[in-house]
């Protein structure tokens, strides 16, 4: 996606141990005539998989999510970053391993919200070493529902989460995805 890309170049930094800031524009200060094409977007390519409900993961994708999802007229489900150690019966929850912020906890969603007659889209703002969209995948299967597949705004090409997550079988549309950042010069390069 073009003008993506081109607000990536404008306003993305790239920042030592491969994390790209986007505060500015995605995942703090959020750019909502950027989100609106994002959105658009989504729904131009998942828009004959009749859609139900969107999942995403707290914080950062629910605005994207939002956004998405009045394209597709569906509801909106948050996985919650949970402590909690003895979580009751009534959630599906899995395990994530946060890269940016490096410890693992657990994310849950209620069963009252996902189920077998549900077809889900799954959007998040980044996908790296994939374990966010794992957790969110494994939350899917275990409701019974149908995964549609995952939008996602920017994935780190050069990261192994788009192969491990394509390799079981989910369809991922990445709007940019990063081949190589450096650091050092400021440089981010994007597959064609
Ligand atoms: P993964 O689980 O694929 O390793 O990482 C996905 C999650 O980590 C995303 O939901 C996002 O919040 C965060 N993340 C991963 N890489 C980056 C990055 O380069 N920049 C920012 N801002 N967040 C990232």
């Amino acid at each position: 996606m073009e003008l993506l890309k081109q607000r990536i170049m404008k306003d993305g930094l790239v920042k030592a141990g491969n994390v790209l800031k986007v505060d500015s524009f995605l995942n703090h200060q959020m750019d909502i005539a950027l989100f609106s094409e994002i959105g658009k977007e989504f729904y131009r390519r998942f828009m004959d998989c009749d859609v139900t409900k969107i999942l995403t993961i707290e914080a950062s994708g629910i605005g994207i999510a939002c956004v998405t999802a009045q394209f597709f007229h569906v509801p909106v489900v948050f996985a919650k970053k949970s402590q909690s150690k003895n979580i009751d019966g009534e959630v599906f929850t899995s395990r994530v391993e946060s890269f940016t912020h490096g410890r693992v906890y657990d994310i849950i969603v209620s069963k009252k919200f996902l189920g077998p007659d549900d077809r889900v889209l799954i959007i998040d703002d980044f996908l790296a070493k994939g374990s966010a969209l794992e957790g969110l995948c494994k939350l899917v299967q275990d409701s019974g529902a149908e995964l549609v597949g995952a939008g996602i705004v920017i994935e780190k090409g050069f990261q192994e989460g788009g192969k491990l997550i394509r390799g079981h079988g989910v369809r991922v549309e990445s709007l940019a995805i990063i081949d190589r950042m450096d650091d050092v010069t400021g440089e981010i390069f994007f597959r064609p």
